[in-house]
């Protein structure tokens, strides 16, 4: 029996980067991963990819959902189908996430919105549809994807700090009224990961910032962290599954930082 056997754990933008790799490891550890994203093409094929290398494991079970995480709808949607499913959700890991980078002073309030919504309507949205299942079972573990910007700020970001720093307020809210439902919330705050997401952005900064990529990389991304080293998809999974994995309450409520040193709580 692993950590994770038949725990249904719904991860929201799992069909990229971090919440591919905390979906391919809740299934490595019998979980059977629910992949909501805006991207069902994508999502199926990760759903795809976990069957494949599970399913003659013994578990190896996943699921694909389109979801938009700012539409209420299709968060209950997939929250219901979820439910008709498989009869239960114990886990949410609330991931699904953009970044936008501009000076503030330029910065257009359509973007400010759109940002915001995704981290945080999405963040309100699942964990509201996915709670009512969670307290009826008495069982639940949420976990927010956070970031070191929920604790520290850089420039150009401006939506992403504020939206990140607020996860913590949310998380620490679903813990108080979580708890008596034995429903516990955490933040989990990864540094730089090579992602898409990542990626996208190297260039953008570079052209805001006038200095080359490889500047951006060095003396902007890891400039802070103790060893130059980007974090990995496998080490902020393996944080999230420490979480997710709790026995109890008695983590509820805290955020962990993963990001070589970068902030040091
Ligand atoms: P990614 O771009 O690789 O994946 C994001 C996924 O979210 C994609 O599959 C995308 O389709 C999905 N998505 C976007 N908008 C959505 C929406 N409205 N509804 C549903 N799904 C949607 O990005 P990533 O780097 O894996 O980021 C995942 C999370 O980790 C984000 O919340 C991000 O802020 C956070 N994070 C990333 C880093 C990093 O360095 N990559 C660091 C700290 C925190």
């Amino acid at each position: 029996m692993s950590r994770f056997t038949g725990r249904v754990a719904i991860v929201t933008g799992a069909a990229s980067g971090i919440g591919k790799e905390i979906a391919l490891r809740l299934a490595a550890e019998g979980g059977i991963p629910v992949i909501a994203d805006l991207n069902l093409d994508a999502a199926g094929k990760t759903a795809a990819e976990i069957k494949a290398r599970y399913g003659d494991k013994g578990g190896g079970d996943a699921f694909a959902v389109a979801m938009n995480v700012t539409d209420e709808a299709e968060v209950e949607k997939g929250v219901a189908d979820t439910i008709a499913k498989y009869g239960k959700i114990d886990i949410l890991v609330s991931n699904a996430g953009i970044q936008i980078v501009k000076p503030l002073v330029d910065f257009p309030f359509a973007d400010w919105k759109k940002l915001l919504a995704i981290h945080l309507d999405g963040a309100f949205l699942t964990t509201k549809a996915c709670l009512k299942h969670m307290y009826k079972a008495k069982y639940g573990r949420v976990i927010y994807m956070g970031s070191v910007h929920s604790k520290e700020a850089s420039k150009l970001k401006a939506p992403y700090v504020t939206a990140k720093h607020g996860l913590i307020g949310l998380s620490k809210v679903l813990a108080k009224e979580g708890a008596e439902f034995n429903v516990s919330s955490n933040v989990v705050c990864p540094g730089f990961v090579r992602t898409p997401l990542v990626d996208k952005q190297i260039p953008e900064q570079a052209a805001e910032l006038k200095i080359s990529e490889a500047d951006v990389i060095k003396n902007v991304m890891l400039k802070d962290t103790i060893d130059g080293q980007f974090t990995t998809t496998d080490d902020v999974a393996d944080a999230v599954l420490f979480y997710a994995a709790a026995k109890n309450t008695v983590h509820s409520g805290q955020s962990a930082v993963v990001s070589h040193g970068w902030f040091m709580q």
